[in-house]
């Protein structure tokens, strides 16, 4: 044995970049890792902020790669399916599209040209000025703006219009176009466009992010209250999760099991973290 072990420690020596050496710790970190995969009976992820930003335009990519439409409208969509990607694409196949558009708020982007458009902006001058219908100010058509609807405004005045929504209503996916009784919905990416105060672009993330997390029937937010990880499962089942925080919780399932769905959709308010973000008062 110990002539052995002295061989071996000569080789060594004289060998410094021992090529057997590595393999042997590989394999052994091999067993530990299937051991620990046959010990996870309940696969889980915990994602982090960022994750869970990244884990959403995957979702979004996903349906993409499948249905050629706008990501905007793709996000709209995933949404009003609660983030069930093969509903959607059930319904999107198996359906009456333009009644799924509809349904979910967005112009159905394959019949553009169809939809009839609504009162033109006025145009003051031949040099293409048009008023906002909001603010009453008399503008270049680049300051002016619209979603697909065709209603367009100043940018001024949608920036003001997005604010109170995401500031005061607490509004993310379920801001409607500004125009009286439009029920198109302004996609996150023209948010992000004309809000310009960084304060309530973050809060409007934090808004799209809480929606996309409480709606999406495999994430959950981990319940301590100074964290603000998700857990994401592979399926719905009562196991217990543990966040990297260290608090152990169950998933989602024993949540759906006592509450109505959809009521634990949109009837949980925003996180706890999102208050310090509220506007001060006065
Ligand atoms: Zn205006
Ligand atoms: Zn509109
Ligand atoms: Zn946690």
């Amino acid at each position: 044995m110990d002539s052995e072990d002295d061989t071996k420690d000569d080789v060594d020596s004289g060998n410094e970049s021992s090529g057997d050496d590595v393999d042997f710790v590989m394999d052994e970190t091999h067993s530990t890792r299937e051991r620990q995969t046959e010990l996870e009976e309940y696969p889980y992820e915990v994602l982090s902020t960022e994750e869970i930003v990244q884990h959403m335009v995957d979702c979004i990519k996903d349906v993409n790669t499948v249905v050629e439409i706008p990501a905007t409208t793709t996000r709209i969509l995933l949404n009003h399916f609660k983030w069930d990607k093969e509903k959607l694409m059930e319904r999107f196949y198996d359906g009456d599209q333009d009644q799924l558009f509809a349904e979910a708020r967005v112009i159905n982007p394959f019949r553009k040209p169809v939809i009839q458009r609504p009162k033109q902006p006025r145009r003051i001058s031949s040099s293409g000025a048009e008023e906002c219908e909001i603010c009453f100010s008399i503008l270049p058509n680049s300051m002016m703006t619209g979603l697909e609807c065709g209603h367009r405004f100043c940018t001024q005045c949608w920036c003001e219009y997005l604010t109170t929504k995401i500031m005061e209503e607490g509004l993310g996916q379920t801001i409607a176009c500004a125009a009286h009784a439009c029920e198109i919905l302004v996609d996150d990416a023209t948010v992000m466009r004309l809000v310009r105060d960084a304060r309530v672009k973050l809060k409007y993330q934090h808004i799209i992010t809480n929606s996309f997390v409480e709606c999406n029937r495999l994430l959950r937010w981990c319940p301590s209250p100074d964290c603000s990880n998700a857990i994401k499962v592979a399926y719905v089942e009562a196991a217990p999760v543990t966040c990297r925080c260290g608090h152990i919780s169950a998933s989602r399932a024993e949540r759906i099991g006592t509450t109505p769905y959809d009521a634990v959709c949109s009837g949980s308010g925003l996180r706890n973290a999102m208050t310090t973000l509220r506007r001060p008062t006065g």
